[in-house]
């Protein structure tokens, strides 16, 4: 048995522990590293995943990976954003996503991001079971080009911002691409009943993320 652990630090992050083992998932914002690494205390943490380049998420990772001494995954196509967080245009539905835009746009620009390479390349079924914990990355294109997911046990699945549950839980508000975008959440519905955890808010169960007429 695995258990998921969230750790708020401006966007979340996720412990997957599993016995001895755990990885973590993504490292939130300048100013929550300390907290992140007490919640890593005691806890042979093997792998540090991140579910995209986007900066709310990778910002403590040269840090974590230090202090942890484990390697950095993540999907090569979110490699240029490490240099680069506004190097891709973002697109936004509707005032909300309009706003979260407003702002990601601008904590990008005042934000100084260390760029470092990742040490692992993940891509669609790599299993992370030589990690300890049965876990499985799932590519959700959109959001942007290589944000993944990671299925976890039969029952879980973390999304990074492929969906968001800010305001509700729904389909993401920012994206590179929406039609990608729309896919990536039709391939989560697919996967039936399961527990989501976003990249922003509380974990909700799955369900239709996309309307017919989408
Ligand atoms: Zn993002
Ligand atoms: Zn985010």
């Amino acid at each position: 048995m695995y258990e998921i652990t969230q750790i708020k630090a401006g966007s979340n992050c996720y412990l997957v522990t599993q016995k001895e083992a755990a990885i973590l998932v993504d490292t939130g914002l300048k100013g929550f590293e300390k907290k992140i690494l007490s919640e890593c205390e005691g806890k042979q943490i093997k792998l540090l995943v991140l579910t995209h380049g986007h900066i709310d998420h990778v910002q403590n990772a040269v840090f974590l990976a230090k202090q942890l001494q484990v390697p950095i995954a993540m999907h090569e196509k979110d490699v240029p954003l490490l240099k680069d967080n506004l190097c891709r245009e973002m697109k936004a539905n509707g005032v909300r996503g309009k706003l979260v835009r407003f702002f990601s746009v601008w904590s990008a620009k005042m934000t100084q991001l260390d760029s470092f390479v990742p040490d692992i390349l993940l891509k669609e079924g790599d299993k992370l079971n030589e990690y300890g914990v049965d876990a499985e990355v799932i590519e959700l294109p959109g959001h942007t080009a290589g944000s993944i997911g990671l299925k976890v046990g039969d029952d879980s699945l973390l999304v990074g911002d492929a969906l968001m549950n800010m305001f509700r839980p729904e389909k993401t508000l920012l994206y590179e691409e929406y039609e990608k975008m729309i896919e990536s959440a039709r391939k989560i519905e697919e996967l039936g009943d399961r527990k989501i955890y976003f990249g922003h808010g509380k974990m909700a169960s799955n369900r239709r993320w996309v309307k017919e007429n989408a």
